[in-house]
């Protein structure tokens, strides 16, 4: 079961999908991960309230950028209310292996950069809603 996950994640890092620039994006937004120097740009075009295409640029460990990979995949077509619901516990399910505490960041880079892109947040996943919430 773990080789299976394991070579999931490979394959995403050697084969990544929605990788390069896009044509007439709308939002994006870069960001790094200094703990493990992994770098993840994404850019969006937003039409109406859908996530119509994606496209991600990156550099880093397998896990980051796996974990990117698969959330362009999944994101694509998708309304921003169903792309705000997206969290981090569901980051870590998509990448289906264990991610040890030194390896969060790593895997939530991905979604850090995708919530940037689309509302401009800078903040950790899960932190921008609690800043939301005291900010009223
Ligand atoms: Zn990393």
């Amino acid at each position: 079961m773990d080789d299976m996950y394991r070579d999931y994640i490979l394959d995403h890092y050697k084969n990544p999908r929605n990788q390069g620039e896009l044509e007439g994006a709308t939002n994006s937004y870069s960001d790094s991960n200094p703990l493990c120097g992994d770098e993840i740009s994404m850019a969006l075009r937003i039409d109406g309230d859908r996530v119509a295409d994606v496209r991600f640029n990156g550099k880093g460990c397998a896990i980051s950028q796996a974990s990117a990979s698969i959330l362009t995949e999944e994101i694509k077509g998708k309304t921003l209310d169903e792309v705000k619901a997206i969290d981090r516990d569901h980051i870590l399910e998509n990448l289906g292996i264990p991610i040890s505490p030194a390896r969060i960041k790593c895997a939530l880079l991905s979604l850090k950069t995708l919530k940037g892109a689309a509302w401009g947040l800078p903040a950790w996943p899960g932190e921008d809603e609690a800043k939301a919430r005291s900010a009223g």
